[in-house]
């Protein structure tokens, strides 16, 4: 007997829904963002039970004929993009097709649609996929979508809700993240009949009061300052927190081409723009929208993943970061900007805002600006590098603001000379360098490795005969946590009992070390610096190691090494300090010299 068969389509839908809806808020998303596309300006969302027992969202779109309704449940059914390219060139929210295949493969579905050129409008009922009853209704022009009884044929899946109140927070996470980019459609959200939030139409400023600044004296907007900026690269604009209103229950969202996004590195660069600025572990809020060409990034990742990857982040990095600091100087809640005349220029003011002082022409991004025509000049690596080679490691991580004077001075000019096995000198235009050969490769592998880890890329050499590592029962669970890190440097380790690991291969540049000592040495930084954060804990796997496989002070460099390691350092984005704040780059000045003599 064949045992190989298709699945039914209601089969494969209730899988692939899996992927797109997940819970009541995913199913939110979905519906809200089609009634978007469809040009509505007023929705209205009603949820019963946190969305478990009904999800209705309804619009004043332009709706759907009869056929059309029919067919918006086919997989890969879509009115919004016919061939593979469009993907690149997506403006509207949905673009797969997907989402209403998916709601009805998991929910009892009832929508009511009716066009504008239609006298009577259309019903169609759709119970897991199974087509219940279709037929002509008097309804008005849009779209009425109800989706009951979320999950009625997965009872695993309904297992998995979380308690009520979570799941309504969840839906109305996602709310907001939807209707703070559409300030100009109106909104409704009742629960239970109970009518929780409404929006009237108005502005990006108004719609985030009308969100966040529920029921407080002082008006939520003014504690905000407006960001802007318009590059060839992107343009930004939005609202950030003064620092002193910053604290723990901060909002922060970064919105680009109308679409919510999470974006850490990106987060990194506000945050860096208001350092010095906060007190203790206080969070700024922001409110952030970004427009690039489509092309720049991929949205085309997931249906459901927030993640969205650009083309050219550490630019963006530096503009962003630039645009903050600017705002945050221009209206005088940065108390470290030093009034030279000379250097600066008046800004016009700006609304009723509080009366800006002055800032530094510099900070200012124009089409022109970028930052990194210095760094990209200087990326060249040559022989020895293919071995540490990738020189996009310099492509994470920002300048810091006081590398960058530096970095125009040392463009090395003449000889390098070794001294003491321990110092590399070079005359430079700003004086006499010397970088620390130890230090300057740590700085090196260190961003070669924090990048393997990042990209998921493994280089490993494996071991004729396994050497075993032994850790303590209570260090089980963080190895365990890290294991993957572990293997994206180089190590190729196995649990083999429940507290020996077999170590079968090591990252390349161990050459003789013991891996064991490495691993230890690794695993004590670790839980020496905080083990609960994992971006923590890779920034110390990769320091650790960089510290064990650095080049050692007494080696004596060839030309070419000297060379090599020189272009590579000067490349990265923090090279004057080690990741643990040791001096790496020092210059005497010719001034600083001749008093010497
Ligand atoms: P996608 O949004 O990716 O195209 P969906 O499964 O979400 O896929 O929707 C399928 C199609 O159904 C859409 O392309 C659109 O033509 C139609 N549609 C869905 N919801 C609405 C609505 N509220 N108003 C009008 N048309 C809709
Ligand atoms: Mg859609």
């Amino acid at each position: 007997m064949d045992i190989i068969h298709l699945l039914p389509d209601s089969v494969a839908n209730q899988i692939a829904a899996g992927e797109v809806i997940q819970r009541p808020a995913s199913c939110l998303k979905e519906l809200v963002e089609n009634s978007l596309d469809a040009g509505a300006t007023k929705i209205q969302v009603l949820v019963r039970d946190a969305g478990r027992t009904l999800l209705q969202v309804v619009d004043e779109g332009k709706g759907m004929s009869d056929t059309d309704l029919r067919m918006a449940f086919e997989r890969h059914a879509t009115s919004k993009i016919s061939q593979a390219s469009d993907l690149f060139q997506l403006r509207t929210m949905g673009f797969r097709g997907e989402a209403l295949a998916s709601i009805c493969a998991v929910a009892q579905v009832e929508v009511c649609s009716r066009r504008e050129e239609d006298e009577v409008g259309s019903r169609l009922v759709i119970h897991g996929s199974e087509v219940i009853e279709q037929e002509a209704c008097v309804c008005p022009v849009g779209t009425n979508f109800k989706v009951k009884n979320l999950f009625f044929n997965i009872p695993v899946r309904r297992k998995f809700l979380k308690t009520d109140q979570t799941e309504l927070r969840n839906l109305l996470n996602e709310f907001y993240r939807i209707v703070l980019v559409y300030p100009k459609v109106q909104f409704t959200f009742v629960s239970n009949d109970e009518v929780l939030i409404e929006l009237p139409a108005g502005t990006e400023k108004q719609r985030i009061e009308a969100v966040f600044g529920k029921g407080q004296k002082v008006s939520y907007s003014s504690h905000f300052v407006d960001v802007k900026s318009d590059t060839e690269l992107i343009s930004i604009r939005g609202f950030v927190g003064k620092p002193e209103v910053a604290g723990k229950n901060a909002q922060q969202y970064f919105f680009v081409n109308g679409r919510y996004m999470r974006h850490p590195y990106f987060h990194k660069a506000v945050l860096t723009a208001y350092q010095g600025m906060l007190q203790g572990d206080a969070n700024p809020s922001y409110f952030i929208y970004m427009e690039v060409n489509p092309e720049n990034i991929d949205v085309n990742i997931h249906p459901t993943k927030t993640e969205i990857k650009f083309q050219d982040e550490q630019p963006i990095f530096q503009i962003l970061l630039a645009t903050v600091r600017e705002a945050l100087g221009k209206f005088n809640v940065s108390p470290s900007l030093d009034f030279d005349r000379s250097g600066y220029v008046e800004m016009p003011t700006t609304g009723a805002m509080p009366m800006p002082t002055a800032m530094p022409i510099t900070s200012s991004p124009s089409t022109a600006y970028n930052p990194f025509v210095h760094a990209e000049e200087k990326v060249r690596t040559t022989n020895w590098q293919s071995l540490y080679a990738n020189t996009s490691i310099a492509e994470r991580q920002p300048l810091s603001e006081e590398q960058q004077p530096l970095f125009e001075q040392t463009v090395p000019t003449g000889h390098i000379y070794q001294y003491n096995g321990r110092y590399l000198m070079m005359p430079t235009q700003g004086g006499l360098m010397m970088i620390d050969q130890h230090r300057a490769h740590i700085c090196v592998l260190y961003h070669l490795y924090l990048n393997q880890i990042g990209e998921s890329l493994t280089t490993s050499q494996q071991l004729l005969f396994p050497e075993m590592w032994t850790v303590g029962v209570e260090e089980v669970a963080l190895v365990e946590e890290m294991l993957d890190d572990l293997r994206h440097v180089g190590f190729d380790i196995e649990r083999i009992d429940p507290t020996t690991y077999a170590v079968n291969g090591v990252p390349a540049m161990l050459s003789d070390a013991s891996p064991i000592t490495a691993l230890r040495d690794i695993l004590d930084s670790v839980k020496a610096t905080g083990i609960n954060l994992k971006d923590r804990w890779q920034k110390q796997i990769a320091l650790t190691l960089a510290q064990d496989t650095s080049i050692p002070y007494g080696k004596t460099l060839t030309k070419d090494e000297i060379d090599d390691l020189i272009t590579q350092l000067l490349a990265l984005p923090n090279y004057r300090y080690t990741e643990d704040g040791k001096i790496v780059v020092s210059i005497i000045s010719d001034d600083e010299l001749a008093k010497k003599f």
